[in-house]
């Protein structure tokens, strides 16, 4: 199938891949020409714009930083072209009540969306093994189904248009507490004077180890925050999560905690970083080193 894609950033690029890999096609447009060449050295065919992408292709995969780009590129573009019948299929994370936005002006021209974001950060994308949570209608879920499983382990259908983006929200959530946590137990063992890499090593396979946990400690035990995902995206992410949180009436009470951290952290220029920078706030409130001992 002959699919288009925009947005070729940390993600998107090993996505594109993957579904070359697979067989397909892809049309390729990012507003970064580097990476537009990346994915043709892989077999990609560049197209010269938005529009370029929605004329040629029945099926449009979106991956974006957050809502505000997703609308641009869809309202502001791939909507102005795209034949009725075609699916666009939004894969980056944004607030539920903007998928649904996005998704009634899809359907007053014809056109079908499901929101798709996904979790498992660069290492998965590479691999084709992301965690890929889908909202939208049940057949045209079926329709992408063997797409998405180009680019995922699991494709999951969670519910109606923004179920995807909900479940991406607790997903975050998770995700930044468990990096809180570890960043928090990590410094007291090394406070406490004990190798942080052997309580590592103790741990990982017992209750408290996790996909974070093995991701995320090895990254601060060498002090490479490098991202991954970036820290700038994380606070996106927790943002529409408390937006959401208040429009459902869901505490929040940690997730709000954590936000600070990191805002903090941004406001200290460090919002490029990978989210796992969020141990250097407890390096900074002890003046020690997690990786090299009290
Ligand atoms: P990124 O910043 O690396 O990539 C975004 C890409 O979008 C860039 O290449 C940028 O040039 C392009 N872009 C921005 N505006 C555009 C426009 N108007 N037209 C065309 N291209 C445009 O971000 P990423 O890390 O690839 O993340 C993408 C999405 O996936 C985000 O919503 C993020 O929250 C989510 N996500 C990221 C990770 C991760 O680990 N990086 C994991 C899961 C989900």
């Amino acid at each position: 199938m002959k699919i288009g894609f925009i947005g070729l950033g940390i993600m998107g690029k090993p996505m594109v891949k993957n579904l070359l890999g697979a067989g397909h096609e892809v049309c390729a447009y990012d507003i970064v020409k580097d990476s537009v060449d990346d994915v043709v050295a892989a077999g990609a065919v560049a197209a010269a714009s938005i529009a370029d992408v929605a004329r040629g292709c029945k099926l449009v995969i979106t991956m974006l930083p957050n809502g505000p780009e997703v609308k641009e590129v869809v309202l502001g573009g791939l909507l102005g072209s795209m034949a009725q019948g075609s699916i666009i299929v939004d894969m980056s994370s944004i607030a539920p009540g903007v998928a649904q936005e996005i998704h009634a002006a899809c359907a007053a021209k014809g056109i079908a969306m499901l929101d798709a974001p996904v979790s498992g950060g660069e290492p998965k994308a590479i691999d084709g093994t992301l965690s890929i949570m889908v909202g939208g209608d049940g057949a045209i879920f079926d329709e992408v189904k063997d797409v998405l499983g180009a680019m995922g382990a699991s494709v999951v259908h969670c519910g109606d248009i923004g179920a995807g983006n909900t479940t991406k929200l607790a997903n975050q959530i998770i995700v930044a507490l468990n990096i809180a946590a570890v960043s928090e137990a990590f410094m007291l063992s090394t406070r406490a004077g004990v190798d942080p890499a052997r309580v590592f090593d103790a741990i990982k396979g017992g209750l408290a180890g996790s996909t974070v946990m093995n991701a995320k400690v090895p990254m601060i035990l060498d002090g490479n925050f490098n991202p991954g995902f970036k820290l700038d995206l994380h606070i996106k992410d927790l943002a529409n999560a408390l937006d959401t949180g208040h429009a459902v009436d869901s505490p929040l009470l940690f997730t709000t905690a954590v936000m600070e951290v990191m805002k903090k952290l941004r406001d200290e220029g460090m919002g490029q970083n990978d989210h796992s920078v969020i141990a250097t706030y407890y390096e900074k409130l002890t003046g020690t080193n997690i990786r090299a001992g009290v």
